[in-house]
């Protein structure tokens, strides 16, 4: 999968995609992420990525012509059922798992970012086939928004993820794992983790992880992610169809 990143602060992506999980699948070839400088598109001598509003007000607003510009020298072939644009803006919907999955559906990712004071609409209207909200709150561009879809894509990637850890059995996946994420379910959280020692300033690991019953541990998680579901995020229950049992297999 390939992941372009369109934004002008490119040295901005320097940390995030350098460690870790992203790291070690581009590093074994199972995504690539670009990342390139809206003002390599720019033709006057300032490289001039922004104007003013029509209309009047503060802030800028970055240019239209740039950004088309650019997504068709990086998709020279347009073709939706393999490739998305994606504007990272704070009035999409908001990005979640099932976002992530849906994503994971195409070959190439192009996600831009704003800045300023925005973009010109018509690179929502006349570009993008998504706008995608990280959450309701006010960033100050798309680059942080940006690193936070790959980042959250990349490790869906079948082989990202080793064998230590597994998006299988995580946060807002189903109970039947990724079969029931597909079917558009909400998912509940992961259940608690510990690790040693077993007892921290008095408090102690759950009995039951300190034994070996495979069958009684697997109870004791299942209640535990319903259990830390329904006290920290109810309305993933609430969201969930009626009738389902809740409980991981
Ligand atoms: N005037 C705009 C905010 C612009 S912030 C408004 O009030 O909605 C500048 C850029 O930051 C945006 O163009 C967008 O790319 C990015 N951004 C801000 N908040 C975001 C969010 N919640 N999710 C994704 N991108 C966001």
């Amino acid at each position: 999968m390939i992941f372009h990143v369109l934004t002008i602060f490119p040295e901005f992506f320097r940390g995030p995609f350098e460690h870790g999980v992203v790291a070690r699948g581009a590093k074994n070839g199972l995504l690539q992420i670009r990342i390139h400088n809206l003002r390599d598109w720019t033709s006057d001598f300032h490289k001039t990525v922004d104007d003013r509003p029509f209309g009047g007000g503060e802030g800028m607003v970055l240019k239209a012509q740039p950004i088309f510009e650019a997504a068709e020298t990086v998709l020279p072939e347009r073709d939706r059922t393999k490739q998305r644009i994606a504007l990272l803006s704070a009035h999409g919907p908001l990005f979640d798992q099932r976002a992530a999955r849906r994503l994971l559906e195409f070959e190439e990712v192009l996600l831009i970012c704003g800045r300023y004071e925005g973009v010109d609409e018509r690179v929502s209207e006349h570009l993008a086939d998504e706008e995608i909200s990280i959450g309701d709150y006010v960033l100050s561009g798309g680059e942080l928004a940006a690193a936070v879809v790959v980042d959250a894509v990349a490790r869906l990637i079948p082989g990202v993820l080793g064998n230590e850890e597994s998006s299988q059995r995580e946060s807002f996946c189903g109970p039947g794992g990724d079969a029931e994420a597909e079917s558009g379910q909400a998912g509940i959280l992961d259940c608690p983790h510990y690790t040693r020692p077993a007892v921290f300033r008095g408090w102690s690991v759950p009995e039951v992880l300190l034994g070996g019953n495979h069958a009684e541990i697997r109870k004791w998680r299942n209640r535990a992610a319903m259990e830390k579901t329904r006290r920290l995020r109810a309305d993933l229950l609430a969201e969930r169809a009626p009738g389902r049992t809740p409980e991981r297999e």
